[in-house]
């Protein structure tokens, strides 16, 4: 499975897309709104620009995109605003993967850029929004275009399931777990664990390249507060996946060696584990690093008309991020009965534990060149 073509969330505005189901990542946007709102200010007096150059990797489609745009925009207006300084000029990029549903985020774009006229007037900006398809784990951007970037709930993917995981002898390594789990064997964390330092190593070096010195970067990422990388707080959501998976496995639904050989592209690091990348690349000061929990069942704050029960819910924006890498693997046919019995699963555990997610945040400066030790 080659991740960059699979992986996208689902697209379009129906019942299951991410459109429709990322309250709980727009929460998750909302709890670090003081750290964005920090790093765009000294991004901008460190370098005073007349035009700035802001990302969002890994923009995805739906209310959240234009939402953290709108949300960088306001924090940039009321800066310059109090520093009696001209607006920049802005140029944003939205940048996803290919399969990402770039269609839906162009076509609300001209109501966006009307709002804005409506409520800032003709004077802000000029502002132009761009979409940059193609993976972060490289160049995406031209050397030193860029004074902000910002990314949530994203670089937690990495760009490939990690490498010998599938079989020893014919034995599949992960059986019966399709991310870190308890009864995962030490090989497993080790695998998850080195694919995700390469990765967000190339991850800096490119942004390192594209960044100018004072520039900001703020990254939330889907993690763990614990050093275990197989704590309930980061693996258990998708321990209960495999258990749906192994359940109409059961049935005679899907094939277990299916199960057996499907691994997810993730891995939910530890701040300490962050930091020490950040400190190994050496290109970045770190500034902030927060750790913030969410529950799995956030009361959603846009009443979008469907009264689910909690598991339901969650099993839903679960399916938004989900089925397109579960439908390359097992088949469009299994997603129904398989997000069916994913519900109830999660539903029971619901009125049993504490079912939270932890996001760890950091917030970093580009060194200037003077200040690396070439
Ligand atoms: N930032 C949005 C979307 C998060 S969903 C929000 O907070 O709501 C995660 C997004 O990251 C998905 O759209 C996925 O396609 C994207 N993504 C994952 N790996 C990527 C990569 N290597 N390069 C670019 N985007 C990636």
């Amino acid at each position: 499975m080659k991740v960059e073509q699979v992986l996208h969330m689902n697209g379009g505005i129906e019942d299951n897309s991410y459109a429709k189901n990322s309250f709980l990542q727009r929460k998750v946007i909302s709890i670090m709104k003081p750290m964005i709102e920090e790093a765009l200010l000294h991004a901008y007096c460190n370098t005073f620009p007349h035009s700035m150059g802001i990302a969002d990797l890994g923009c995805s489609s739906g209310p959240n995109t234009l939402m953290v745009i709108s949300k960088i925009m306001d924090t940039i207006a009321g800066n310059c605003d109090r520093l009696k300084h001209p607006l920049p000029e802005l140029r944003v990029y939205l940048n996803d993967l290919p399969g990402n549903d770039f269609n839906t985020v162009f076509r609300s774009l001209p109501a966006f850029y009307e709002k804005l006229k409506e409520e800032k007037g003709d004077e802000f900006g000029p502002c132009f929004i761009g979409g940059v398809p193609g993976s972060f784990y490289g160049r995406l951007f031209a050397r030193k275009s860029l004074h902000f970037i910002h990314s949530s709930y994203s670089l937690m993917w990495l760009s490939k399931v990690p490498a010998g995981l599938e079989s020893e002898n014919g034995v599949a390594l992960n059986k019966g777990n399709i991310y870190m789990a308890k009864t995962s064997p030490p090989i497993v964390f080790k695998a998850y664990l080195e694919q995700f330092q390469k990765d967000f190593l190339t991850f800096l070096k490119a942004r390192a390249e594209e960044m100018i010195g004072g520039g900001r970067m703020v990254l939330t990422l889907l993690g763990r507060k614990s050093a275990d990388p197989s704590s309930k707080e980061c693996c258990y959501i998708w321990e209960l996946l495999a258990q749906a998976l192994n359940d109409i496995a059961s049935q005679g639904l899907i094939e277990e060696e299916k199960v057996d050989s499907f691994n997810l592209p993730q891995y939910t690091p530890s701040p300490q584990e962050l930091d020490e990348l950040v400190q190994k690349e050496g290109s970045f000061i770190l500034h902030r690093l927060q750790v913030s929990q969410v529950k799995w069942d956030i009361e959603d704050e846009v009443d979008d008309g469907f009264a689910l029960a909690r598991g339901q819910k969650v099993a839903q924006y679960m399916r938004a991020v989900a089925e397109p890498l579960i439908a390359a693997h097992f088949g469009e046919a299994i997603l129904d009965v398989l997000f069916k019995r994913y519900s109830e699963i999660v539903s029971e555990q619901m009125k049993t534990g504490e079912t939270k997610f932890t996001n760890v945040s950091i917030s970093m400066e580009r060194k200037g060149d003077e200040d690396l030790c070439i």
